[in-house]
């Protein structure tokens, strides 16, 4: 799997008093197999940017390469991209149907042409992996609790067996729980080969999942580096109105006041077993 964003631009309602410009001159590339998480306050473009990596938005400017390919070529499938880049969008219950869970699920499966039947093993096999409970599977979803329809909602993605799978703020506005569940999910996803973009305002989630960050303000990338590299830079993020993750704060006053601790760490469980080793 590859996917290369290559200097794309983005305008919304150009020519019009509503003009946006919401992508310039954005290049990234996804990895394979990597979590690449994207972060940037509000309005800084990070969904628009997210729609550009399976085709639902064309850019202005700039070209679009899955494994070679030129998504904006006229002959490309774009159908199939859809199904082989998976988005999860931000709080995707909104989009779950009045029917039952298993075969909201289902619905993908089925949209690619597969049969109700192994459609529903698909579906099966997806909101296992997401860890939603048999005993729902027949429920309306409107009966699932917060953090069930956000997994019920990643497994209908995943039911189409996408290569890379996008999430959009996946565990904003669920509980501790809830958000332990779609993190530790997420890696598990990771772990088995697959390839995420995620974009998230926690730091503390980015911190503890991401491969590689980059960092959008006003339409453009401008840093892009594993976690340790840029919760480094605290000033630039705060600059744009960002944050490091609280832990960082408290291990450079620790620096600060002449405790050597490693400023590589950038979670929790890092920089605790960082000080605990001074005093071994
Ligand atoms: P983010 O996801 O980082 O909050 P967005 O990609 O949603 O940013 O938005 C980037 C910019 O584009 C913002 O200025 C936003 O107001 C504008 N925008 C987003 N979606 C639309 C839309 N459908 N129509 C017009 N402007 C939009
Ligand atoms: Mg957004």
């Amino acid at each position: 799997m590859s996917l290369i964003l290559n200097h794309i631009s983005y305008t919304y309602n150009p020519g019009t008093a509503f003009e946006t410009k919401a992508l310039n001159d954005v290049s990234l590339t996804v990895k394979d197999g990597e979590i690449l998480s994207i972060i940037g306050k509000t309005g800084s473009g990070k969904s628009t940017l997210l729609q550009h990596m399976n085709g639902l938005l064309s850019p202005d400017e700039g070209d679009i390469l899955y494994n070679g390919a030129d998504i904006l070529q006229k002959d490309f499938d774009k159908r199939s991209l859809r199904f082989k880049v998976g988005i999860v969008f931000q709080y995707p219950e909104h989009q779950l149907f009045d029917e039952t869970v298993i075969k909201d699920v289902a619905f993908g499966p089925r949209n690619m042409g597969y049969d109700d039947t192994k459609a529903r093993i698909l579906a099966m096999e997806a909101l296992e992996k997401t860890g939603v409970e048999e005993e729902v599977y027949e429920e309306s979803c409107f009966n699932l609790s917060g953090g069930q329809k956000r997994r019920a909602a990643i497994a209908g993605v995943l039911a189409m067996n996408p290569d890379i799978l996008v999430l959009d703020e996946p565990a904003a506005g669920l509980d501790p729980a809830g958000k332990r569940q779609i993190l530790d999910l997420i890696k598990e996803l990771r772990e088995s080969g697959r390839t995420i973009v995620m974009v998230s305002h926690s730091m503390e989630d980015v911190a503890e999942i991401s491969d590689r960050i980059a960092v959008m303000d006003k339409g453009r990338i401008i840093m892009e580096g594993a976690p340790s590299e840029i919760f480094g830079r605290i000033e630039e993020l705060e600059g744009i109105g960002l944050s490091a993750p609280e832990v960082i704060y408290i291990s450079r006053r620790l620096k600060e006041a002449g405790i050597p601790v490693n400023t590589a760490a950038v979670t929790v469980e890092e920089v605790a077993a960082d000080i605990l080793n001074l005093y071994r």
